[in-house]
């Protein structure tokens, strides 16, 4: 079984002091590979560094929508460099979260459309945080439209993941499946095209039940590809193939 991790975030501190093991155990459990999103501008170098040392990591660099007090407008001319300079496999990651009533919408949404632009001029998928803005971001889509991308922690209507879709657009599911109270999250995941979803973790937020409390880490990944085989009544192998062979192609990964 050959998994994919489409959005952890291995360069954080956290992960500072073992992170070679935690990708060993991880990989020792069918975890091949690592997609790991930037959130700002200081880790891009991070970033890169880890891409160089590690064969089954690829990276996204770009600019967190929940981050905004750590971005500049030189931070887009920047960016546009790295992406010419470095080649990640994606920008991101990107997007809109408008969950806090106090949030900058217009600040957001400036940087979104600014990165949008790089990613359509450099031909590179897009990885999405999107909270509560979802009609706001496939809007962004339709102006600037992009080659493909991942909307990560999918957390929308089965309509809006139809709209996406149609954009060439895969949906990301992890660790809420885990959690029985999730029963929006599992109609979604149960209804879907299979050839729609990829799974991530998250890693180090949102953990899977079974470590509820602890840091996430992408070696709890297939406990995300058992809860998603469960919803959708089929077996782990076929989800497992699909997903990564969905992740492969979105993402342009050989
Ligand atoms: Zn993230």
């Amino acid at each position: 079984m050959q998994l994919i991790d489409t959005h952890c975030h291995l360069d954080f501190e956290v992960f500072a002091v073992d992170r070679a093991q935690v990708m060993a155990r991880a990989q020792a459990l069918g975890v091949e590979h690592f997609i790991v999103p930037a959130v700002q501008q200081s880790s891009w170098q991070s970033l890169v560094a880890l891409f160089h040392q590690q064969d089954c990591v690829d990276i996204a660099l770009g600019m967190h929508p929940m981050f905004m007090s750590a971005h500049s407008e030189a931070h887009i001319e920047m960016l546009d460099h790295a992406l010419e300079q470095q080649r990640p496999l994606a920008v991101g990651e990107i997007g809109l979260d408008f969950y806090a009533p106090e949030s900058d919408r217009q600040g957001q949404l400036l940087l979104f459309r600014a990165q949008l632009q790089l990613a359509a001029k450099h031909q590179l998928p897009v990885i999405l945080h999107v909270r509560k803005a979802h009609d706001e971001v496939l809007q962004c889509l339709r102006d600037i439209p992009v080659i493909a991308g991942i909307v990560h922690a999918f957390n929308g209507s089965i309509q809006q993941a139809q709209h996406y879709i149609g954009m060439n657009f895969k949906l990301g599911f992890g660790g809420m499946l885990t959690y029985s109270h999730s029963s929006k999250l599992r109609a979604l995941a149960q209804q879907l095209t299979l050839n729609a979803i990829v799974l991530e973790t998250d890693a180090p937020d949102m953990t899977v039940m079974q470590h509820r409390g602890q840091r996430n880490s992408p070696e709890y990944l297939p406990y995300c590809l058992k809860a998603l085989a469960a919803v959708r009544q089929q077996s782990e192998e076929v989800i497992a193939e699909a997903t990564s062979e969905n992740a492969r192609q979105v993402l342009g990964l050989n």
